[in-house]
C-alpha cells in the first residue's frame, strides 16, 4: 500500500474518537488502568450504574427483609416481568412477550419442552454443527426425552466452509418430517449474524417452527422478534447487556403462543394475582411470564436495572453503528497490516454489515499463545478452538484506539515472536 503508514492510522483512530457521540459512555464502566477488554461478548463489563442497582437491593434486603417482595422500590415479586419489559425495545417484542428468568441452557429446555412436539411425520429437530454446545447437549437431551434417538431426530446442517452457516442450507433441511428449526442469530464462533427473517417465513411457510438462541445478538444487533413471527427465543444477559456474572437470562414467547400450557410449569409462572392462593391447581400468567418456573435471583437480576439502562440511553441503533464502524475499522487494519506473511492473520466473519454481529474471528495457525501474549500485554480476547482469537470491540466501552492498540500489539508479538514462550495449552475458561 503506498504510503500509508501505521502510525497514521493511529491519528485516524484518535479522530474517530474525537467524533464519536458514544464515547461518553466509556466512563460509566469499570476498566482497569492499562487493560484493553475486548470480551464483552463473553462477560460485559461492570459499570457504576449496575453497581448502585446491586447495592440498592442489597439496602432494600437489609431493611426491608420478607416485605421487600412487594414494598421494594422495584418488587422483587414482579422482577422477571419488569426487566423482561425494559428488553422489549431490544429485542422489538412486546412488554408481555419477555420475561427475565433462569438461565440461558435452562430456558432452552423450557422452551423447547413446551413447544417440540413430534406428531405424526414431523419427528425432528434441526440445528447446526456451529451451534453452541450447550445448546446442542439439550436439543439431544429434549429428543431423548421423547424416546427418539438424536442420531435420526436432531439433524446437523454442516457448515460449507468451517465458518459460516449457509442460510439456504438450513432451509433446505426443513423438509416435511421436521417440527422444530432452532438457529442462533450470531454464531459463537465466527460472529455470523444469520437473517432471521428470511429463516422465520421459510419455516413458517413449511409449517415448521422456529426458536433462537440471542446469546450473542441482544444488546449488540437490533432485533423484530414480534415483527418477523419468531416462536420463541432465549438469551443470557451477561455479554452484551453487561449484567454481570451468571446474571438471570431471559426468554420470548410470541404473543401468538401465549396460553399455551408450559411443559415444565412452575408457581413463579403463575399468574400473579392467583400464585399465593397456593391453589393446588397452576393457573399460569397470560403472557411470557408463564415460562418461569421458581424464585429468581434477585441479586442476580438487580445489575440490569443499571445495565439496561446504560443500554437504553446509548440507544441499540447507535451501538449498532459504532460496532459495526469498530468492527470495518478492524477488519481494515488487519487487511492492511497482519494478512501478509509474516503475519498470516485471516478474517473469519463475513463482510457484509447485515452478515456480522458484535463480534470478530481473527483465524491465525498460533491462535492459543498469541491469545496468551495478548493478555500478558493487558489485551483481553478469547480463544475459541481451533485457531480463532475472538475479539469484541463493545461499542459503549472500547474505543478506535483501542483496535489500533491490538493491532500494534498482535503486529509485535508476531515480530517478536513473543508468543512462542506461551505454551499451546488453553486455560480451562479459555
Ligand atoms: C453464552 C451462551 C450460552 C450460555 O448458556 P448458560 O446457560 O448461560 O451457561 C448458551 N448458548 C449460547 C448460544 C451462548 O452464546
Amino acid at each position: 500500500m503506498t504510503g500509508r503508514r501505521f502510525d497514521d492510522d493511529l491519528t485516524e483512530a484518535r479522530a474517530r474518537d474525537a467524533r464519536d457521540p458514544l464515547a461518553p459512555f466509556r466512563e460509566r464502566f469499570y476498566r482497569r488502568p492499562g487493560v484493553i477488554y475486548l470480551d464483552g461478548n463473553s462477560l460485559g463489563l461492570a459499570s457504576h450504574d449496575a453497581e448502585a442497582a446491586v447495592m440498592a437491593a442489597l439496602e432494600q434486603w437489609k431493611h426491608l427483609a420478607i416485605d421487600g417482595w412487594l414494598a421494594a422500590t422495584r418488587p422483587w415479586f414482579s422482577i422477571g416481568e419488569e426487566l423482561g419489559a425494559m428488553q422489549g425495545d431490544l429485542v422489538g417484542a412486546l412488554p408481555s412477550e419477555v420475561v427475565l428468568t433462569g438461565s440461558t441452557t435452562g430456558n432452552l429446555h423450557t422452551l423447547v419442552s413446551t413447544f417440540y412436539c413430534p406428531e405424526g411425520r414431523r419427528t425432528k429437530i434441526v440445528a447446526d454443527n456451529l451451534n453452541f454446545p450447550s445448546d446442542l447437549y439439550a436439543l439431544a437431551g429434549q429428543v431423548r426425552l421423547r424416546g427418539l434417538d438424536p442420531a435420526e431426530h436432531l439433524v446437523l446442517v454442516p457448515s460449507r466452509d468451517g465458518s459460516t452457516i449457509d442460510e439456504a442450507d438450513l432451509i433446505e433441511a426443513l423438509t416435511d418430517d421436521v417440527a422444530l428449526l432452532v438457529s442462533p442469530s450470531v454464531l459463537y464462533r465466527s460472529g455470523q449474524l444469520l437473517d432471521i427473517e428470511r429463516l422465520t417465513r421459510a419455516a413458517h411457510e413449511r409449517g415448521v417452527m422456529i426458536g433462537l438462541d440471542c446469546s450473542h445478538s441482544v444488546g449488540a444487533v437490533p432485533h423484530r422478534l414480534h415483527e418477523w413471527g419468531v416462536d420463541w427465543a432465549v438469551w443470557c444477559t451477561y455479554k452484551y447487556l453487561n449484567g454481570g456474572p451468571g446474571s438471570v437470562a431471559t426468554l420470548f414467547v410470541h404473543e401468538r403462543h401465549h396460553g399455551t400450557p408450559p411443559a415444565l410449569p412452575g408457581w413463579w409462572g403463575s399468574d400473579k394475582e392467583r400464585q399465593f392462593d397456593l391453589s393446588v391447581e397452576f393457573t399460569p400468567a397470560a403472557h411470557a411470564g408463564a415460562w418461569q418456573i421458581g424464585t429468581p435471583s434477585i441479586l442476580g437480576s438487580a445489575p440490569l436495572f443499571g445495565a439496561l439502562g446504560i443500554t437504553h440511553e446509548a440507544g441499540i441503533d447507535r451501538i449498532r453503528a459504532k460496532s459495526l464502524d469498530l468492527t470495518a475499522w478492524l477488519m481494515e487494519l488487519v487487511d492492511t497490516w497482519l494478512a501478509d506473511a509474516p503475519y498470516g492473520f485471516s478474517i473469519a466473519t463475513p463482510r457484509e454489515p447485515a452478515r456480522r454481529g458484535g463480534h470478530m474471528a481473527l483465524a491465525h495457525p498460533a491462535a492459543v499463545p498469541i491469545c496468551k501474549a495478548l493478555k500478558a500485554r493487558g489485551i483481553v480476547p478469547d480463544f475459541r478452538p481451533p485457531n480463532v482469537i475472538r475479539v469484541a470491540p463493545a461499542a459503549m466501552a472500547t474505543t478506535y484506539e483501542d483496535v489500533w492498540q491490538l493491532v500494534a500489539a498482535l503486529r509485535e508479538i508476531v515480530d517478536t515472536g513473543e508468543h512462542e514462550r506461551f505454551g499451546a495449552v488453553r486455560e480451562a475458561v479459555a
